[in-house]
This record gives C-alpha cells, structure tokens and sequence, in this order.
C-alpha cells in the first residue's frame, strides 16, 4: 500500500468514517491466511454491540462476481428500513465499491465498519456484521486456499451467500459442494453427536445472469426448484457426492437458492457505471428488491448459533481466533481440529462471559466509586459472586465432553481469584488507616 493511501486510511478510520476493514488477509505467496485481530476487536467490542447477538452475513465469491455491488445495495437497506430504501435513479453506489474501482483484487475477508443495531419483531436487540468473503478460482494451488477461506466465513457467519454466475454455477457448485461441505457434512455429524443441533444456519446460493427463467422463474421459487433438482442423489454420481448431497441438509437449518437475472449491458460492461439505478434493468432491480429484504429484513434476521446456543459479538472474536488457528496449516483442516477449536472457543467465551459477571458484580461493591469495606465481607462477598459466576459457567450449553469443560473450569477460578487479589488490593487503598503506614502520616492525615 502506498504511503499516502495509508495516511488517508488512517484518517478516515479516526474520523469514523464507515468504510470495508480487512478482517482476515491473504499471504498469496504463502498461501496463508491471518487475522487482523485489532481490526476486528474495534468493531466487536464497541459498546453498543459486544454483548449483543450477533447475526453475520457473508457474501462469498470469487473475483467480479457483483459481491460488493450487491453488497452495497444491503448497505442501503441497513441505512434506509423504511420506504423505498433501494435509492434514487441517479445516485452513484458507494459502500464496498468504494473508490470506484481501483480497489485492490486481494482475497480474503472485509468487514463494514458500522456494526448495524437491529430490533427483531420479539424486541431483541441484535448486532448485524456484513462480510465481504473473496477468494479466487484461477488455479489449482489457490482452490484450496479459496476453500479454506469459504469455509472459515462459514464457520463464522449466520447466513452464508455464495455467489456465482450461471454459466460456471455448475462447476462452481460441484467444486464448492465436494471441497467444502464434505467438510461441514463430517464436522456436522461430529457436531451432532455431541450436541443434536444442526451446526450451521443459512446457506443461500445466489446465481446470478440467470438466463433460462422458462425452466426455473427467478427468485427464490425458481432457485429452490433448481436447487432441488442439482441436489439430487443419482446412482451414477461419485460416491462422496453422493453422500454430500444426502446429508447437506442435516448441517444448515436452511438451505436456499436464489437466481438474479443479468443486470444489463451498462452493468456489465460500461467502464464508467457508478451504479445508479437508472442504468439497471427493471427486472433486476424487481429481483434486487425481494433478494435483499429475505436476507436482512428485521423479521428475516438469522442469528449466529453455535452449539445451539446464539453467541454475542465478543463471543465471535474468540471463534475467529480459534478457527483461524486451524486453518493456518499446509493441510485443509480435518473435521475433528474444526469441532475441536469450536469446543475450545466455545468454552473460551463462556469463561469470558462468566467473569464478566463476575467483575461487574464486585464493581458494583467495591469498584473505584465504592467506599471502603471489611476485608471480612469482602472475602464474603467474592465467595458468593465466585460461586454464581461459576454457576453460570456450568449453566451455559458447552461443547467438548465434561473433563474438557472442567480444564476450564479450573481456568476461570483460577482468573476469578486473581481478580480477588486485585480488588482486595484496591479496596485495602481505600483505607486510609492502612494507607498511611508510618505513625507521622497517620498522625498528619487524622488531624488535616
Ligand atoms: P466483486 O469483485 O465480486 O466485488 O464484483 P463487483 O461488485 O466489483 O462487480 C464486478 C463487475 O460486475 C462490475 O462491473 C459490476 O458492475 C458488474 N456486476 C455486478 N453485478 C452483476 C451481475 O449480476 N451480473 C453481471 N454480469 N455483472 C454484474
Ligand atoms: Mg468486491
């Protein structure tokens, strides 16, 4: 990146401008992947979301695939809920696109800066991270780092929204259904023997320039009727396909398909399109107008489970750190390392969660603001918010078997009582008795 490019990155990011972060990045040379860990804690643990549940959509494909264009029309509809929210005729598209253009092709995953807060229909309140997931087809040894990326903002994300063009909807598919989901379909069923709950939410393939609507209508009726059809079982098909297809569904809650027609020729093919409204055809935009709403609309939104249990923005951090662990080998990862991580990330985050409430219930009694207490009723009252705060842990639905469990057990009390040692600290500074340890001080501090 250039020295200036960087300057303004910077600027804009302090000026809080809502922009794609790079979350996860590309070492093309050593077909590795790493995790922009500060990135991603800036946008998961600002205060209005850590502890919200968070829903993560993804929009995977390879390169010019129209990601950030369909991206950008999502950002509208976050922006704009009410109205007509797909924008004027003449308005330029911004969001991903942004720069028009000269964005750099790298693969590997952008996030929207704004962690958009959504009330469901329930009234539950929930964080809405979009993902830009980009990998690249273009020869053998990138397949596998295209599908170590896919299935990492798989195992990541809440909605899943692969994108790819009719034409190569075939052999995309294929390569996408054997390399990865045989994957999944093992993790799910090692996932499922421990936890009966389908380990993945929503998988939506997007085919888009969908050029025979007499066989399959556009939209999702369409999709589903040609999803149905692709995902047949036949006798003469290889074997792992086979079993692919049989048990694809056992691992996703909701699998759908969705076919886009072709935007027109100014899309397609004018160098100076921005994006405006005026220059798409009507019936993708009909099209564009009840693709967007199934994914994102309030009473739409997927929340991310894992484990059968919803996890919150802070939650997720744990499991990028895990997941991405598991994915930097030569190797793709095996089945059991990914139920392994899972296991570990999940029970990472319950014991981050249980010392939370912890922390914020000693605050409340002994925290900067508080006076000073007995050592006494200290020690009672951290035996009392220890034993809830250890409670909750043993309440939250865990993976890993209960022996795994209990190493982490003994982590949070080990870390709970060091917390002790810390307030108790803080709360013997309070005293101004033992503060003042010398018999002059005393004296000067009774009598000021
Ligand atoms: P990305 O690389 O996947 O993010 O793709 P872009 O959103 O940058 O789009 C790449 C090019 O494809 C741009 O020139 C878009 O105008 C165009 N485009 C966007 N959506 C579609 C589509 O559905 N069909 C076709 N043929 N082109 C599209
Ligand atoms: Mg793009």
């Amino acid at each position: 990146m250039r020295c200036e490019e960087e300057d303004e990155l910077l600027e804009e990011e302090e000026a809080g401008v809502a922009r794609p972060v790079q979350i996860v990045s590309a070492d093309e040379e050593e077909h590795s992947f790493s995790l922009q860990e500060a990135a991603l804690e800036r946008l998961l643990l600002q205060d209005a979301v850590q502890d919200l549940h968070v829903v993560v959509v993804s929009v995977a494909g390879a390169f010019r695939k129209g990601k950030s264009f369909l991206l950008d029309f999502m950002l509208r509809y976050m922006h704009k809920q009410s109205g007509s929210w797909v924008g004027r005729d003449d308005e330029p598209l911004t969001g991903f696109s942004w720069r028009g253009g000269c964005e750099r092709e790298t693969t590997g995953i952008l996030a929207w800066s704004e962690v958009f807060v959504v009330e469901k229909p329930d009234g539950c309140k929930v964080a809405v991270l979009l993902m830009d997931t980009q990998g690249a087809f273009d020869s053998q040894s990138t397949i596998k780092d295209c599908a170590t990326l896919f299935a990492l903002s798989t195992m990541t994300s809440s909605v899943q929204v692969s994108c790819s063009s009719s034409l190569q909807s075939r052999c995309y598919a294929t390569l996408f259904l054997s390399l990865c989901l045989s994957l999944f379909t093992e993790y799910g069923r090692l996932a499922m023997e421990e936890v009966y709950e389908k380990p993945f939410q929503s998988l939506m393939f997007l085919i888009r320039d969908w050029s025979y609507p007499y066989e399959h209508p556009y939209g999702l009726t369409g999709g589903q009727s040609f999803l149905e059809k692709r995902l047949q079982v036949k006798q003469n098909q290889h074997e792992e396909l086979q079993n692919v297809r049989k048990h694809i569904h056992s691992c996703f809650s909701n699998i759908g398909c969705f076919l886009l027609p072709h935007p027109g020729l100014k899309v397609a093919t004018n160098p100076h399109f921005d994006g405006r409204l005026s220059d798409i055809d009507e019936e993708f935009k009909a099209e564009l107008v009840s693709l967007v709403p199934t994914l994102l609309a309030p009473e739409n939104l997927v929340e991310k489970e894992i484990g059968g249990v919803k996890i919150t923005c802070r939650d997720l951090l744990h499991y990028f750190k895990a997941y991405m662990k598991i994915y930097q080998g030569e190797e793709l990862p095996h089945p059991k390392s990914m139920l392994q991580a899972t296991a570990e990330a999940n029970n990472l985050a319950a014991v981050a969660g249980a010392k939370d409430l912890y922390n914020k219930s000693m605050e409340q009694v002994c925290g900067g603001d508080q006076p000073y207490i007995s050592p006494a009723e200290l020690e009672r009252l951290h035996a009392e918010h220890r034993q809830a705060s250890v409670r909750h842990f043993r309440s939250v639905k865990k993976m890993g078997g209960e022996d795994f469990c209990r190493r982490y057990q003994e982590q949070l009390e080990a870390e709970l009582d060091e917390a002790y040692t810390n307030f108790s600290k803080h709360n013997d500074g309070k005293n101004i008795f033992f503060a003042a340890r010398t018999p002059a001080t005393l004296f000067a501090v009774m009598f000021a």
